[in-house]
């Protein structure tokens, strides 16, 4: 028979170290199952400056790092392992994972959201030939080439300005008039001097399939309807994530577009009713904030949670 844990955390961000902080500095001995993007979405940006603590700012992979060492002070273990298949309506709760078979009294799932693309199909052949969602990581590659960054929002600021360490110009790419964006991070890309923003404009296709590698861009203008082409060597998605909670469908409630439903916080429930033992937290659970600051704060609530499940029934 296989040991039954207290709890187990799915997922290595902001919101899973936070919530193994807690329930390790609780004598619950997690283990936490990282993933295949292990320390989320902070673990591939630059400076985060809005971490409370930090008054000149800290890079987001030293600040999981942090965290995680933290966790690991207090008793947490580490795997890398996926998830298959979850069984949560059995007591104790059984995962099938991609290093076997593991019981736990209380999950947490902290499994985040990952990089959404644009769907098609010269974009999918050209990943990892000068098609990225990660200026972090791929960035490096762009020095002195002309590159294009799609996206409205803060992430797609974020990443055009990143890349001007790297590339000679970079080409920003909006779909609307409208920018999601806040206003601190639109103006500082309004006036870089190596970033060209065009607004109402369409990716339809990116050329260079065929030489395998990214020759550029064939664009449409929204409004008028016009085609034309954008020489580049490499484009950064920067177009906003996808909950990582398909593997709950049928045994938890989601919403429309996919994020896990949550009640008094971070309880799971399924067809109205609250799933026992299990609780969510970070960016699989929230469309609307989004912050590391939150995630982190909704995975100490998980935690509490687990805590108080835990005493509830009889640990
Ligand atoms: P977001 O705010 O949801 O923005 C996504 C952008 O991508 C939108 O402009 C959207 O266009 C566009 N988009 C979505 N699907 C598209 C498609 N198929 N084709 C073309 N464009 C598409 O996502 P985000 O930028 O990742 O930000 C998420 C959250 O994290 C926000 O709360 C943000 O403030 C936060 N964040 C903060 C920082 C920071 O403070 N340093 C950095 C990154 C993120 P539409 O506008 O037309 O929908």
């Amino acid at each position: 028979m296989t040991e039954i844990r207290d709890t187990v955390i799915l997922g290595s961000g902001c919101a899973g170290l936070t919530a193994a902080i807690y329930t390790a500095r609780a004598g619950l001995k997690p283990l936490l199952l990282e993933g295949h993007e292990p320390g989320g979405q902070l673990s591939m940006t630059t400076l985060v400056e809005n971490f409370p603590g930090w008054p000149e700012g800290i890079q987001g992979p030293e600040l999981i790092d942090n965290m995680k060492k933290q966790a690991a002070r207090f008793g947490t273990t580490f795997q890398v392992a996926h998830l298959n298949v979850a069984g949560l309506g059995a007591h104790p709760i059984h995962l099938q994972t991609s290093v076997g078979e593991i019981r736990t009294r209380t999950l947490i799932v902290a499994s985040g959201a990952s990089a959404r693309w644009l769907g098609l199909p010269s974009e999918q052949a050209l990943i990892g030939h000068g098609v990225s969602s990660c200026a972090t990581c791929d960035g490096f590659f762009f020095r002195g080439k002309e590159i294009a960054v799609v996206g409205g929002g803060d992430s797609a600021m974020e990443e055009a300005l990143f890349l001007t360490r790297f590339a000679s110009k970079v080409t920003l790419l909006h779909r609307r008039e409208a920018f999601r964006a806040s206003k601190i991070m639109l103006d500082r890309v309004i006036a870089h001097p190596n970033i060209e923003l065009r607004a109402n404009t369409t990716v339809e296709e990116v050329l260079g399939v065929e030489e395998k590698e990214v020759k550029g861009l064939r664009l449409k203008d929204v409004k008028t309807g016009a085609g034309c082409e954008l020489a580049i060597s490499g484009l950064f998605l920067g177009i906003g994530h996808e909950p990582n909670a398909k593997m709950f469908a049928g045994q938890m409630d989601l919403d429309g577009d996919g994020y896990i439903k949550t009640t008094g916080n971070v309880l799971t429930t399924h067809h109205g009713e609250v799933v026992p033992g299990v609780f969510a937290c970070g960016d699989v659970q929230d469309r609307r904030y989004r912050q590391a600051i939150t995630a982190a704060g909704s995975g100490c609530m998980a935690a509490l949670e687990a805590e108080k499940f835990l005493e509830a029934h009889g640990r």
